[in-house]
């Protein structure tokens, strides 16, 4: 917390305005336009962006109701199919479900550990030979705060005409050839969850490709409320919209934002010096120079001989898990993949086994506000003991 935090929500009780709209709303959708837009407009304008200044921003409960709005915008409905990231967190599919689609899964590709554009190419033409339809959209992921290789896949998808919404939940700050993550598809997803890079305890957004689409949004997260002066609806309707309360959070939080993104690249930086020499261990890192994670975790994966102290069978994450908790230290493995989730088990899959062998071989480690020099130190340190 920055400290601002708790004024504006004294604000918001000193006026009454403890509902899911109010100034707060109105002003945290204007600092996340600034940090989004706004600031990076004249970088956009170079790199012939002409869509971009007319992005906006609307303020929901949560990323997954962001996803869920950013998908009934795009009109995906029942029977349809949406491509989605398997090496990700289930949030990322269910909103799929949530509207009677069928998530489509696509593996990673090893260098971003994201959507394989190739993979995703070769899977369009297949859904379509198929079932004969066009799949409705594609959702790639910003895993552990790390950009896609958005290009590529922007590339797939203006050749098959499949508009892209980015889950940019855990990705608040990255920047892919100087953009921020979030703004390059036709929609953006970000997500305040308390452990997310700026929280308003629970809360998310959609960057929006336009003012007329934000309305559209908005009104889908107010009911479908149409202008009459008795309830009026002609769509379907959510109650999506972000507490005043919350967004006052979010407005204190913004004053902090960039101090919060320069911890985060500061830990990812101890933990390069420090792990360098500790062999067997590789860091996930920016794999080129378009690449700017904000580290939201910093994860690492094992080399192949690498052995972990106390893996009896149940492999070398969980035994290092272990290690690491048994000195205080948490960890957590890397997400599951969601076509080995018994939920999915039935959803199609395109498959190359790179987010299989990530989950076998990977950890997350400690990377938030209180994890300074000497916390990195001591997690490292945990690490070499673990290690055969
Ligand atoms: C956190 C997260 C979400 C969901 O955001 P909530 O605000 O928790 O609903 C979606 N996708 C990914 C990849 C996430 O990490």
């Amino acid at each position: 917390m920055s400290g601002r935090e708790k004024d504006f929500i004294d604000e918001a009780f000193a006026e009454n305005w403890v509902v899911p709209l109010g100034p707060n709303v109105n002003g945290f959708e204007k600092d996340l336009e600034n940090f989004f837009i706004n600031d990076y407009a004249p970088q956009a304008a170079t790199s012939g962006r002409e869509d971009f200044d007319k992005k906006r921003i609307v303020a929901l409960s949560s990323g997954t109701a962001a996803i869920h709005l950013g998908l009934t915008a795009l009109g995906v409905g029942p029977g349809d199919e949406v491509m989605v990231q398997s090496f990700t967190f289930s949030a990322s599919a269910n909103p799929v479900t949530y509207l009677g689609a069928t998530p489509v899964f696509i593996d990673s590709e090893p260098d971003s550990w994201n959507m394989d554009p190739d993979l995703l190419d070769r899977a369009i033409a297949d859904r379509i030979a198929k079932t004969g339809e066009k799949p409705k959209a594609i959702i790639p992921v910003y895993l552990y705060g790390m950009p896609a290789d958005i290009k590529g896949i922007l590339d797939v998808a203006r050749k098959w005409d499949i508009p892209v919404l980015e889950d940019s939940a855990e990705a608040f700050g990255s920047l892919y050839d100087g953009l921020p993550c979030g703004t390059f598809g036709q929609y953006g997803v970000l997500s305040f969850n308390g452990n997310k890079m700026i929280t308003t305890s629970g809360g998310g957004a959609l960057i929006c490709p336009d003012e007329e689409s934000a309305k559209l949004v908005t009104s889908y997260a107010t009911q479908s409320r149409e202008p009459f002066p008795w309830y009026q609806h002609e769509r379907v309707g959510f109650n999506y919209r972000l507490s005043n309360i919350c967004a006052g959070i979010g407005r204190g939080q913004m004053t902090i934002a960039h101090d919060h993104l320069r911890h985060h690249r500061n830990v990812q930086e101890q933990y390069r010096r420090l792990l360098a020499d500790v062999e067997g261990i590789e860091l996930h890192d920016n794999p080129a120079p378009e690449y700017d994670s904000n580290f939201w975790l910093c994860a690492i994966t094992f080399s192949p001989a690498l052995r972990v102290r106390g893996d009896d069978g149940c492999g070398r994450p969980e035994a290092m898990r272990r290690h690491l908790d048994s000195q205080g230290i948490e960890s957590r493995h890397l997400w599951k993949p969601m076509h080995l989730q018994p939920f999915f088990s039935d959803a199609p899959a395109y498959v190359n086994g790179v987010s299989e062998d990530l989950f076998s071989r990977g950890l997350c480690l400690p990377a938030g506000p209180y994890v300074g020099e000497n916390e990195v130190r001591r997690v490292v340190e945990a690490i070499r003991e673990s290690i055969l």
